[in-house]
């Protein structure tokens, strides 16, 4: 059982194109959760073992914060234009 540690050969794959592996050594496919905690965020599921692992890593205020400022505008503008009531 050798570990390999070949040299780094610099094989730097796009984030979108590198599918990550789940444990079983399966490949992963792209969902998009529907919870009401992750409305929207993309994850990669294992066939066998469901979620491995997020693909919007970042901070979820990052992919939040797109619809939430849309939401609130939209919020907003309504509440300017049924408060005028003249
Ligand atoms: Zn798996």
């Amino acid at each position: 059982m050798t570990k390999g540690s070949s040299s780094s050969s610099s094989s730097v794959l796009p984030r979108s194109l590198a599918a990550p592996t789940c444990r079983c050594s399966r490949p992963t496919v792209v969902f998009v959760s529907w919870t009401d905690d992750n409305p929207g965020r993309r994850f990669n599921r294992c066939e066998v073992h469901g979620f491995v692992s997020w693909v919007d890593t970042a901070d979820p205020t990052e992919w939040q914060k797109t619809s939430l400022i849309d939401a609130r505008d939209q919020i907003r503008r309504y509440k300017r234009e049924t408060s005028h009531e003249l």
